[in-house]
């Protein structure tokens, strides 16, 4: 018997239809809070990609959605950004219940941003345009040449996306693809399918052509395989681990297809003797213990300057010691369970190394007896080639360790495979300026942390992946620009 939530589904929708299917045996949904199975989902496998992935490019060739004129696209996705918001209560429970974040969270982050970045990518689909070239064509005489770009989109996008922003992650997919005037067939994580499955029922209701937006459940390993292997796939949008980054990096130079990788991050939090004590403190708190630490860009690292180094892990540890664990429903709570006891596991596994690796300083280890719960822990002391100060844990784990001066901050930054966010915390204007262009990542925050805008570009340096999402570069991952060169008599 599974629990009745509002809104869980246990099909997909291909081609604008619920299709109940599984290759093997249905898979458990869990609510982490509780440790509860709450649906199950099937497994897609080769047969129910094939089904979508056809559906997708069916939409494609002249079609309702082809002939489509981009300010009729831009109210589709503009009507699902007003479907999100008026569905907000369901879908903020649905997403808590399913991943355990607080419920303020799903609010904030998946309904209200969600909605923001539907509206964003909406106003895209009427912005594309492409250049008239000067072109200094000599022959033959008495011709000349108008040339032009025209961008067009990409074609079928395989959307794949990871558990920690579930709604989140499916809107910066979908939305700047349909904008741009693709199809999408989307595979969310196996932990958190529910409320993907409701943002495509949306997506039907707001009056986006079925076909344009499928999704469509299970593993990796199996159907997110088949999905990015599919021959009518054009491009291949991933975010996810580094490790299956290279995977879907491997697959889409096989088939030339087109590829954007978000991946992983262990980022610096660099905090210097200038600047606010008590607002780096809990700025650095917040960059880690936010959303349980499984963030992609979560401030792992922090790294002080010497004169301030004990006040600001004392300060951090205080913070971890007082959070209060629990439910994301109960609005007592401040740190939710983890999305599941796979994940538990991996991060309790990394506490253990770091007790060999560092100094532990939070002292508070009593968690809720059912559910997935870790403790925000801390480590100082701990070196920079240790496996904590190296490998993305992705949940509530801080390593801290001192500098002297800029040159060792940056370098601590560096020292990593990943580049995707830094903070920089300092009240020096010209530091900002030098250490902004020294620190490698995709993102540089100062005086904060985490902060993202649609108009933001957002993406890895290094290891973090490949290709920017948000801002204009989001819309422009979707187009293949063409070349047109007319000839005329002069
Ligand atoms: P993951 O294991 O890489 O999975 C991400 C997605 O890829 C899931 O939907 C997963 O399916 C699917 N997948 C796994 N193997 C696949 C394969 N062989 N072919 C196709 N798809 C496959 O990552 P995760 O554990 O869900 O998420 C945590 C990771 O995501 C962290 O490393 C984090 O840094 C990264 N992340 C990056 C960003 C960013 O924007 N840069 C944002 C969020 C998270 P199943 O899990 O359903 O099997
Ligand atoms: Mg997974």
């Amino acid at each position: 018997m599974t629990e009745q939530i509002q809104g869980i589904r246990e099909h997909m929708i291909i081609n604008g239809k619920a299709v109940e299917m599984s290759h093997g045996e249905r898979i458990p949904v869990y609510n982490p809070a509780t440790g509860k199975v709450i649906a199950h989902q099937g497994e897609a496998g080769a047969e129910g990609v094939d089904q979508a992935v056809k559906a997708a490019h069916q939409a494609l060739t002249n079609s309702e959605w082809t002939q489509m004129l981009p300010a009729q696209r831009e109210r589709l996705l503009l009507k699902l950004a007003d479907l999100v918001e008026a569905n907000g209560d369901e879908l903020a429970q649905l997403e808590t219940t399913n991943n355990g974040k607080l419920l303020s969270m799903s609010y904030g982050l998946e309904v209200y941003s969600g909605a923001q970045w539907l509206r964003y990518m909406a106003g895209w689909a009427t912005k594309v345009s492409g250049d008239v070239l000067n072109v200094s064509i000599p022959f033959p005489p008495n011709t000349g040449y108008h040339a032009y770009t025209r961008l067009e989109p990409v074609g079928v996008v395989a959307a794949i996306v990871p558990w920690n922003f579930p709604m989140l992650m499916a809107i910066w997919k979908m939305a700047p693809a349909l904008a741009a005037g693709c199809t999408v067939v989307l595979k969310p994580a196996e932990e958190t399918p529910l409320t993907a499955i409701r943002l495509a029922e949306l997506a039907l209701e707001a009056g986006i052509p079925a076909g344009v937006f499928n999704v469509i459940t299970g593993t990796g390993e199996v159907t997110g395989a088949a999905l990015t292997a599919h021959p009518l796939v054009n491009k291949i949008s991933f975010t996810g681990s580094t490790e299956v980054g290279h995977i879907i990096a491997r697959q889409a130079a096989q088939d030339m297809k087109r590829v954007a990788l978000e991946l992983g991050g262990k980022s610096p939090v660099l905090i210097f003797d200038d600047c606010d004590v008590e607002q780096a403190v809990q700025g650095a708190a917040n960059a880690i213990f936010f959303n349980q630490g499984q963030v992609c860009t979560a401030g792992s690292r922090v790294y002080i300057q010497k004169g301030i180094y004990d006040e600001v892990v004392k300060g951090i540890a205080a913070m971890a010691d007082q959070m209060v664990l629990g439910s994301g429903l109960d609005e007592n709570t401040q740190i939710g369970p983890l999305v599941s006891a796979r994940q538990k596991a991996r991060v309790e596994k990394y506490i253990e190394i770091g007790q060999g690796e560092g100094r532990q300083v939070t002292s508070n280890t009593s968690v809720p007896e059912q559910g997935f719960f870790v403790r925000p822990t801390v480590f100082a002391d701990v070196d920079i080639g240790a496996r904590i100060s190296q490998e993305e844990i992705f949940g509530p784990v801080l390593v801290a360790n001192t500098f002297s001066d800029e040159a060792e901050a940056i370098a601590l930054a560096n020292q990593t495979q990943f580049g995707l966010g830094a903070s920089v915390w300092t009240n020096d204007v010209n530091r900002i300026h030098r250490l902004v262009p020294a620190v490698t990542a995709g993102t540089v925050w100062v005086n904060t942390h985490n902060m993202l805008d649609p108009h933001m570009p957002f993406g890895g340096f290094k290891q973090s992946g490949v290709g920017r999402e948000h801002g204009k570069s989001s819309v422009e991952a979707y187009l293949e620009s063409k070349s047109v060169c007319i000839a005329y008599n002069k």
